[in-house]
Formats: C-alpha cells, structure tokens, sequence
C-alpha cells in the first residue's frame, strides 16, 4: 500500500489499470471495510482517501473533535491490501485563494442539509475536488448517507464525471444502529438506546408492508415509537421518494424513511429504504 499526501504526487499517480475510489473521513470500522472490499473485489485498483473535509463543518460543530486516528486505519488499510491511502494536507486542499463553491440546491435544502445549511455544498466540493485529483473510474459511498450518496450521483451527472457510482447497504451493530465514526462519542447506555432508531425504521417498514400509504400517517408513528425512549431526542424525520422529492400518498415505487436524533450533544443519522 503506497501512502500519499500530496496532491501533486496523487494527480501524477501512473495506475496500472482501472481506480475504485472510497473516500472517507477516517476512523474506520466494518461500514467503510465493506465499501472498501466491495471495490476491491470489482477493480483493479483501490484508492481510498482519509480527509476531515472543514468546509463542510459549520461553525460550532465537532470539527476539531471529529476522531481522527491515522495508525489504526493505516493498519487496517494494510491488512485489506488496498493500493493508494491517500491523505491531503489541509494547506493543498484548500489554499487561500480558493474561491468556487458547488451547490445543488433542492437536493441540500431537506433532511440533513435543513440543520447543516452549508454541509452538503462542501461535500460536494471535497468531492469534486477528490474526483479530479483521483480521476477515479468507479466510487463507492454508503446508503448510511443516503441523502449525500444522492448528491454524488448528481454531482456526477450534472458536472459529467465518467465516474460509475455504487451505493452499498449500511452496516449495523447487533442492536441495529448504524455504524458511524461518531458513535465513539456515545456512552455504553446511549449505544444500547440508539438501537430504538432502527426498531423504529422497521416497525415503519412493517406499517408499509400492511399497507400503510400515508406519509404523514408513517411519521406520526415513527415520532410516537420514538416517543417512548426519553433519552432520543428527535431533529427530524421525514418520508421522502427515493429521489427526495417530497410524498403524501406513497404509490408504486422506491422511499426513503430518514431520520436525525440527538444523544446527548450526538447527533446520528439513519435511514431506510421501502419499496411499494
Ligand atoms: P465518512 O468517513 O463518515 O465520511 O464515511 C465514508 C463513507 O463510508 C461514506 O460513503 C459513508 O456513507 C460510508 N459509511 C459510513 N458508515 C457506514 C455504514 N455504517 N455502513 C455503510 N457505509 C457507511
């Protein structure tokens, strides 16, 4: 596995073949590995980028906490033999006079992008950013974001990327929740409660598999199973067409059912998909 950090040197990078691209933010745990040996099964090379991306943190969020643990996840990249880690410096990121911004509008101004009103336009720009430096053939992202794995997918069709676009399922602890480099954060009792998010999700699924084709209907019940664990906070929850668009009366075709709560000062995400 070669280690790169400059930007110059990733660009100049001679692949012997084909590039699956994974990028992360580091911490590592089984949801990043199972992007990482999915693209590893199906290409030829894999490159995977650590980058704690500060633009798309706003002010007063965990930035400077976000964890960071660089030997951990070389060694765990080493043992899944990837080809390239690469890890920009901050300074060839984002030099001072960088000046574009990528926004896209009406898929940032729903779910996460209501309370994170400048999140999602810096993933895309990392993302642009990464993609051109890389010049990857196919990239690998987590439904676990199902919002910003939507934004890639039109960030590649807009902007005219020859990029092929994979989103793989998320990865759950035994209880349910979601694997996140952020549930370091939580204490053992607050993982054990994060696991009512999933439940909730899945008696949603079951409204839907019984029928239930109501959107405001489906909300009402996951707010009110949520309800019942006083230590889940909820920031919103939403039922959206797998496109985001916005739903009443869910007809034939694929939804989203998203939510956001708070733990304490932690905020997680999940999410599920219902076909009808
Ligand atoms: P992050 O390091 O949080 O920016 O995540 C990097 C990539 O890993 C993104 O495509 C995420 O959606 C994906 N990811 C994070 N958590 C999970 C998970 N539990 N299951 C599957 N993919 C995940």
């Amino acid at each position: 596995m070669k280690i790169i950090r400059s930007v110059k040197e990733m660009i100049e990078f001679e692949a012997q073949g084909e590039i699956a691209f994974v990028p992360t933010m580091g911490a590592l745990h089984e949801g990043h590995l199972s992007l990482i040996r999915a693209a590893k099964k199906e290409n030829d090379l894999v490159v995977v980028s650590i980058f704690v991306n500060p633009v798309q943190f706003s002010p007063g969020e965990d930035f400077s906490e976000y964890p960071r643990d660089e030997d951990c996840d070389t060694e765990l990249l080493l043992k899944e033999d990837i080809d390239v880690l690469f890890m920009p410096q901050m300074k060839e990121m984002y030099p001072e006079n960088s000046l574009v911004k990528v926004s896209l509008p009406s898929l940032t101004d729903c779910l996460c992008g209501t309370k994170r009103p400048k999140h999602f336009d810096g993933v895309a720009l990392v993302l642009v950013k990464l993609f051109n430096i890389i010049n990857p053939t196919k990239v690998y992202f987590g439904q676990k974001d199902y919002q910003q794995a939507m934004i890639v997918k039109k960030l590649i069709d807009d902007l005219n990327f020859q990029i092929g676009f994979k989103m793989l399922p998320t990865i759950r602890e035994s209880n349910g929740l979601a694997m996140s480099s952020r549930n370091v954060y939580l204490t053992d009792d607050e993982q054990k409660q994060a696991g009512a998010l999933y439940a909730m999700f899945s008696e949603a699924r079951d409204l839907v598999r019984n029928g239930e084709r109501n959107a405001i209907k489906l909300k009402e019940a996951m707010k009110s199973f949520l309800s019942k664990y006083e230590k889940l906070k909820l920031d919103y929850i939403d039922v959206r067409r797998a496109d985001l668009k916005e739903v009443d009366v869910l007809e034939q075709g694929r939804y989203v059912l998203a939510a956001s709560v708070y733990l304490g000062e932690t905020r997680l995400i999940d999410n599920i998909l219902v076909h009808v």
